[in-house]
C-alpha cells in the first residue's frame, strides 16, 4: 500500500509499515552498550503510555498501513501488564513479534502461544558464563540459555541478537554461528552503534567485512552461502551449507541499510521517532490525552525523515559526538 498521501511515506517514497513499541524504559540486566554506568533518567510513571494508551496508538498506525509490530524496551516481559498489552494488540490486524533478554520468557511463554507472538529475538552476548555477568552485569546466564533452548524446543522462529565488541566477544563468531548447525536458528551480529553514555569508539567496530574474513578463514568460502537479501532488510544473511540455520550481519554502522528502511518507533513515554539515529522526537502521547488528533503529528514526523541515519551519511560522523549525543541512550528509546 504505497499511496502518495499515506501519512507513514516519507519524502524519498519510503512507506513504514514496521513499528518498534518499547514499552518501558526498566530493564533487568545492565549491558554496557546499551545502558550507561550511572543508569539513566527515567520518566516519570504518568507520562509512561498505559497499555489502554498503546493499544490507542497503534490502532491509528494499524488504520495507515502498519502491518507489523514488534514490542521491545528496557526489558519488555517487566512490565506487568505484559499479557493485557499483547492481548490488546492480537486483536489488530498485525504480525507480532518481541526482543527480550530471555530472562522471563518461561514465564510468558502460555501468552506468547495464546496471542500469536512467534518471532521472538533473543539477545545473547557471550556463550561464556563469566563474560556474561561481566557485560550485564547480572547473573543470569544459565536462565538465558534454559530459555532459549525452551523457545527452539517449543519451535518458535528465535534468532540470537550478538552485538559485537573488539576484544570482548569477537573471537566467539564461529562458536555463535556453529549453533545454527542443528538448530533452525538464526544469529544475527550486530555492530556496536554509538548512544548517550555507551563510550562507543570506532575501535571497538566489529565490521561486517571482518565478521566474513573470519567465517571464511573458517568454514571456507565455499561453504559460506551468501542468502537473497529479504524485502526490507536490515540483516544481509548467510548460511553455512549443510547447516539447518543461518546468520546475518546488521552493518548500520559500515554498510547501511537505510535505501529500503520501512521502521518507525514508540518510545515508552509515547514520543515518535522517525529513525534510531534521531535527536527529535515527536510527542503524541500529551496530543492523544488532551483528545487531540496525533495523524498529523505522525506525518509531519515521517515526512521529515532524513535518507540515511538522522543526516549521518559518514561513518566518521558517529565519531563526531554533537551528531548523535543528544540521542538518548539505546534503553530508553527501545532498539
Ligand atoms: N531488553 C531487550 C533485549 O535486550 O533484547 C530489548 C531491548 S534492547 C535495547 C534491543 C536490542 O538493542 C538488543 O538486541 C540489544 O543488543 C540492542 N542494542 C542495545 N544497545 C546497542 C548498541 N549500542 N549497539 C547495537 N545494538 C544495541
Ligand atoms: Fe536491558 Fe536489553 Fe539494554 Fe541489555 S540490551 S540492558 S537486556 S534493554
Amino acid at each position: 500500500m504505497k499511496i502518495k498521501t499515506n501519512i507513514l511515506n516519507d519524502s524519498f517514497g519510503r512507506h513504514h509499515n514496521y513499528l518498534r513499541i518499547s514499552l518501558i524504559e526498566k530493564c533487568n540486566l545492565r549491558c554496557a552498550y546499551c545502558m550507561p554506568e550511572e543508569g539513566v533518567l527515567l520518566s516519570p510513571k504518568k507520562s509512561l503510555m498505559t497499555a489502554e494508551e498503546v493499544l490507542s496508538i497503534a490502532k491509528v498506525f494499524v488504520k495507515h498501513g502498519v502491518d507489523k509490530i514488534r514490542l521491545t524496551g528496557g526489558e519488555p516481559l517487566l512490565r506487568k501488564d505484559f499479557s493485557t498489552i499483547l492481548e490488546g494488540l492480537s486483536q489488530l490486524n498485525v504480525a507480532l513479534s518481541i526482543t527480550t533478554n530471555a530472562v522471563l520468557v518461561d514465564r510468558h511463554i502460555e501468552d506468547f502461544k495464546k496471542y500469536r507472538l512467534h518471532h521472538i529475538n533473543v539477545s545473547l552476548d557471550t556463550l561464556i558464563e563469566e563474560k556474561f555477568t561481566t557485560i550485564t552485569k547480572r547473573n543470569q546466564f544459565q536462565k538465558v540459555k534454559d530459555n532459549l533452548q525452551l523457545l527452539l524446543g517449543q519451535g518458535f522462529k528465535t534468532k540470537i541478537n550478538v552485538v559485537l565488541m573488539k576484544g570482548f566477544n569477537d573471537t566467539e563468531v564461529i562458536d555463535f554461528i556453529k549453533l545454527t548447525k542443528d538448530e533452525n536458528l538464526e544469529v544475527r551480529f550486530i555492530e556496536f552503534m554509538p548512544f548517550d553514555g555507551n563510550k562507543w569508539s570506532k575501535d571497538k567496530l566489529v565490521s561486517h567485512q571482518e565478521i566474513l574474513d573470519q567465517v571464511n578463514r573458517y568454514f571456507g568460502e565455499e561453504a559460506n552461502q551468501v542468502l537473497v537479501n529479504e524485502q526490507n532488510f536490515t540483516a544481509r544473511n548467510y548460511k553455512i551449507r549443510g547447516f539447518k540455520g543461518r546468520y546475518g550481519i546488521i552493518s548500520t554502522v559500515t554498510n547501511p541499510f537505510c535505501d529500503g528502511c520501512n521502521r518507525i518507533r514508540l518510545t515508552a513515554n509515547g514520543k515518535l521517532k522517525n529513525c534510531l539515529f534521531s535527536n527529535n522526537e515527536t510527542d503524541l502521547l500529551s496530543y492523544l490525552r488532551k483528545g487531540e488528533s496525533i495523524e498529523p503529528l505522525i506525518a509531519k514526523s515521517i515526512y521529515a525523515k532524513k535518507a540515511i541515519r538522522a543526516g549521518m551519511t559518514d561513518t566518521e560522523d558517529f565519531e563526531n559526538p554533537e551528531k548523535h549525543n543528544d540521542n538518548r541512550s539505546m534503553i530508553t528509546i527501545g532498539g
